[in-house]
């Protein structure tokens, strides 16, 4: 059966391939496929277009030299409708614009995968094999492990998680009504601090030490998302030491150990198993890895910012279900409890930008996401963030404006 066949007998039963995002294509994208941003069955790649988008506007800025030096003021040259670029259009590079071989550019093509990372953090959607799997999870089981109380990476999984429960900050969106704005904010500001020192290769993380040993500190740097990220679960399934894995792995003596998790194994996990996720691959650190984890922390971050932009995902004082970028203040975080999968699917679809976002304070997704992407290859040194997050999101709204499903969502 051809490859296409396949994947319309897998993914058609299904209205939206995601639960709470601006939508991703179904399957990882490949850089040398010339239809990489093609829409397949109904699903947009709107994810690896913004950020494709982001990529030719740093690149844009630095097209006169071999170097990303320059900071993007704007994004003027790119069409936000457009769905070929020509960063991605040559598959060789004799191809390429002469002023593209070896662009420090280039490096970053990839971003277009790692930008999926929450969508689907164990990258099932990496193997043909897995993706029932996903659709099984995403579609029944998730919704069914919700009823009996809240989502947790431990125990429900990451993919769980991402799309119902502890980790739906990652899409810019509260895990529940009636959770405060400040409390969702303060989740973001922590994830992308902590993402942005792992992408930008600050010493301060190291990616190599151990998981429950970074996470499980008294007096964390991000405590809030420390809360998220660790509880007694992860040591209770030893996680965080040598072990043999499942009883049929134990049997087998010729199997190695499966090592103890590190900071890095939150973005180094490969389900490749069509059936059961209990035990799932990771790849050894080594610079080759590294650089992986790396960059999916960098995805991570871009598609929290992006899926911000959605109506569905927060309220920015637009109130209605049009795909649209408004550059305006986030005043409340919505939550996926109570909103209808098909009215939040409506919005995720490619959105119209707001010609007021030319002279706003807050930046458009494609804006931010070149910035940070910049910053990340400069590796401006921060505290926080390279750069005021309130450019992004707004000023922190009121701890009253709880979240809530949006009266057009429901
Ligand atoms: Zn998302």
């Amino acid at each position: 059966m051809g490859k296409r066949k396949w994947y319309f007998l897998t993914v058609l039963p299904i209205c939206s391939l995601t639960a709470s995002a601006y939508e991703i294509g179904v399957i990882d994208p490949d850089l040398k496929d010339p239809d990489r941003f093609d829409t397949e069955f109904g699903f947009e790649r709107n994810h690896e277009r913004m950020t494709a988008l982001a990529l030719e506007c740093l690149y844009a800025a630095n097209r006169d030299s071999k170097k990303i030096v320059h900071e993007p003021v704007r994004c003027e040259n790119y069409s936000p409708d457009s769905s070929t670029y020509a960063l991605f259009s040559a598959s060789s590079s004799q191809l390429l614009e002469p002023a593209r071989v070896d662009h420090a550019i280039n490096n970053y093509l990839d971003l277009i995968k790692h930008v999926r990372f929450p969508d689907d953090p164990t990258r099932m959607l990496k193997y043909k094999g897995t993706i029932p799997k996903f659709v099984e999870l995403v579609k029944v089981d998730c919704k069914i492990r919700k009823l009996s109380g809240p989502i947790d990476a431990t125990t429900d999984g990451m993919l769980c998680a991402s799309h119902y429960g502890s980790w739906q900050f990652m899409h810019a969106m509260a895990n529940d009504d009636g959770i405060k704005a400040s409390d969702t904010r303060k989740l973001i500001n922590q994830w992308l601090s902590f993402t942005y020192k792992i992408a930008s290769e600050d010493t301060e993380i190291d990616i190599t030490e151990g998981y429950c040993d970074y996470w499980d500190k008294k007096e964390h740097t991000y405590p809030d998302l420390a809360a998220v990220m660790y509880n007694q679960g992860y040591r209770d399934k030893k996680w965080c030491e040598s072990r043999c894995g499942s009883f049929l792995r134990c049997l087998n003596p010729f199997l190695d150990d499966l090592p103890p998790w590190t900071v890095g194994t939150t973005f180094n996990l490969y389900c490749k198993n069509p059936i059961d996720s209990g035990i799932c691959n990771t790849y050894k650190h080594g610079p080759t890895t590294d650089s992986q984890i790396r960059k999916a922390a960098l995805g991570s971050m871009l598609h929290l910012i992006q899926d911000s932009f959605s109506n569905a995902h927060t309220e920015r004082i637009v109130n209605d279900r049009k795909p649209t970028v408004d550059c305006k203040p986030i005043v409340r975080y919505r939550s996926y409890t109570h909103q209808s999968s098909s009215n939040h699917g409506t919005t995720d679809k490619w959105p119209t930008f707001s010609p007021e976002c030319e002279n706003s304070d807050i930046y458009d997704p494609i804006l931010a996401s070149a910035k940070v992407i910049y910053h990340v290859h400069k590796k401006t040194k921060s505290d926080l963030f390279p750069f005021d997050l309130n450019k992004i999101f707004g000023k922190n709204p009121t701890p009253e404006n709880k979240s809530e499903a949006g009266k057009a969502f429901e």
